[in-house]
Order: C-alpha cells, then sequence, then structure tokens
C-alpha cells in the first residue's frame, strides 16, 4: 500500500522552544495535551483501551519523542488507530511519515486540506511583515511545501464524524487554512481548537517560550484568510466549550475559557487581526 511518503523539499528542524516542551498534560482523563518544542499534540482514548487516536504529528524531527508519549500512556507497542489532522501546517505534520511508517495507520484531514497533504500544493509564504514579534521574522525558515502522504491520506467522511473518536465530531473553522477543522465532544464539550484559537501569542518568541497564557486569534504569520478566521471563532465560541486544547499555547477551561473566549469574538479586529501584513486587507 505504501508508496513512497516525503516531505516537501524546505523540511527541517525548527530550533525554537518553550518551557513546556516534553510536558504533558491530562486535560481530561482519556484527553492528553503534550507539548513538542512549542506545537501540542493530543492523545484521545482512556489510557486502559487500544482505542485512541493522535491528533495532530508535531515538530519536524518529533516522531520518535511521539512514540515514546504514546507508549508510556497506552503500553510498549501500542497503536493508535489513526492520525487525526487538525491542518496540514509544518508543525503539526512534523512527525507524520514516520508515524505513518511505524504504525501504519490512516491520516485523516479535511478535504481541503489534501492538496497540502498530498504533494499538489504549497501553502502560502509565511508572512514576515506581519504586525508581530520574532516568530513571525523568523517565518521564512518555516516550511511551507507540501508533504506526500500518498494514498495513507484519506478526506473525513462528510457527515462531521471522525473515524475512530466516537462522540467527537468535527467542524470546519477555516481561515488559518483552508481545510483548517477543529474537534468537538457534545458530552463534556471538550474541544481540540487546532490554530482555530490559540493561547499564547504565537509571534512572540519570548511568549512562546514561557507560555504566558493569553487568548489569541490564530498564527498571524501563517493566517491569510482573516473574514474566515474570525466566523470560525464566532462559530467555535457558539459551543460553549469546557475545555479547549489548542495548537498551541496552555489548555483552558471553565470561566477563564468562556471569558477569554467571548473577549476574543467582540475585539477579534483588536486582538486577532494584525494592524498591518501582506494578507491582511
Ligand atoms: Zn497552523
Ligand atoms: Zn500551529
Amino acid at each position: 500500500m505504501n508508496q513512497e511518503m516525503e516531505y516537501g523539499n524546505d523540511y527541517r528542524f525548527i530550533p525554537a522552544t518553550s518551557i513546556r516542551s516534553g510536558i504533558g498534560t491530562e486535560v481530561l482523563p482519556d484527553l492528553l495535551c503534550y507539548t513538542v518544542q512549542i506545537v501540542n499534540i493530543c492523545l484521545v482514548g482512556s489510557p486502559d483501551t487500544e482505542d485512541f487516536v493522535l491528533v495532530d504529528a508535531g515538530m519536524p524531527g518529533s516522531a520518535n519523542e511521539i512514540i515514546s508519549v504514546t507508549e508510556e500512556r497506552y503500553g510498549v507497542n501500542s497503536r493508535p488507530k489513526a492520525i487525526i489532522l487538525t491542518h496540514g501546517h509544518f508543525d503539526h505534520v512534523g512527525g507524520v511519515i514516520e508515524l505513518v511508517k511505524h504504525w501504519g495507520v490512516p491520516v485523516y484531514a479535511h478535504s481541503m486540506e489534501m492538496p497540502f497533504l498530498t504533494g499538489q500544493k504549497s501553502y502560502p509564504e509565511p508572512d514576515p511583515t506581519v504586525e508581530g514579534g520574532m516568530v513571525a521574522k523568523m517565518s521564512p525558515m518555516f516550511p511551507n511545501e507540501p508533504i506526500d502522504l500518498r494514498n495513507n491520506a484519506q478526506s473525513l467522511p462528510s457527515d462531521g464524524t471522525i473515524p475512530h473518536m466516537p462522540g467527537f465530531r468535527w467542524i470546519h473553522t477555516p481561515g488559518h487554512a483552508p481545510g483548517h477543522i477543529s474537534l468537538f465532544r457534545e458530552k463534556d464539550r471538550a474541544l481540540i481548537a487546532g490554530d482555530a484559537f490559540v493561547t499564547v501569542k504565537q509571534e512572540y518568541l519570548y511568549k512562546v517560550f514561557t507560555q504566558e497564557q493569553e487568548i489569541s486569534g490564530p498564527p498571524r504569520y501563517l493566517t491569510t484568510d482573516w473574514k474566515a478566521a474570525k466566523q470560525s471563532v464566532i462559530k467555535l465560541a457558539a459551543l460553549k466549550p469546557a475545555a479547549a486544547i489548542t495548537g498551541h499555547g496552555l489548555p483552558m477551561s471553565g470561566e477563564l475559557l468562556t471569558t477569554s473566549l467571548e473577549k476574543l469574538v467582540n475585539e477579534f479586529d483588536q486582538i486577532a487581526v494584525p494592524e498591518y501584513g501582506k494578507y491582511v486587507n
């Protein structure tokens, strides 16, 4: 089944980290958030079962670390049933090819992300001129060429269900990426938001390093459609999530999450949208 999968030509290790790197937080008994350098992955499924999935696949070069974290939680030689991607940016697919080879599991993403996962289309260039800090300035080094998962990548079912994630549904939350999705579980109102919004000002290297918790719109240097991004945040706030794991920053829950999301919706143009940048109109 496996034709040769490959990363883009610009795939490379990114030397950025945070004090949370290597730390896992159990947000719920069946929901682990683990930080790889500056990005979060999730393991969804209770540790006493074999039915679990990995959401997102970390930074370039992180596959072995992700395998270790998985085996620590679910046992030696355990493997998820699938890998679900919130979107295909380099910091969410960094280890995916090695993981697919090691585990032999399918990868699911929104159909609109498929071109970026099957070698057909590059993401737009990151914008180093966007209003923001050092991470924005260093963004030209970030890979934006598509990876090619060949036939290991599949589109999510169009009915909103997510394979191997009973109780969860995917919600299309474009703006940061065309096929960006968030994952929501009605029962306990748990949300995996990807980069639709994040809880750290991802443009600022020192805030990323210290992981200072602060609601923020999607990372600016890679967001190309701010109108859609705003609608996506409105959509997620309306779900009234009780706990959220975002692609970057600490998990947030309860009253702080409610008030922070309200604030982000009401002040989106001030908080999230940059003053200037090539994707701001
Ligand atoms: Zn992203
Ligand atoms: Zn990201």
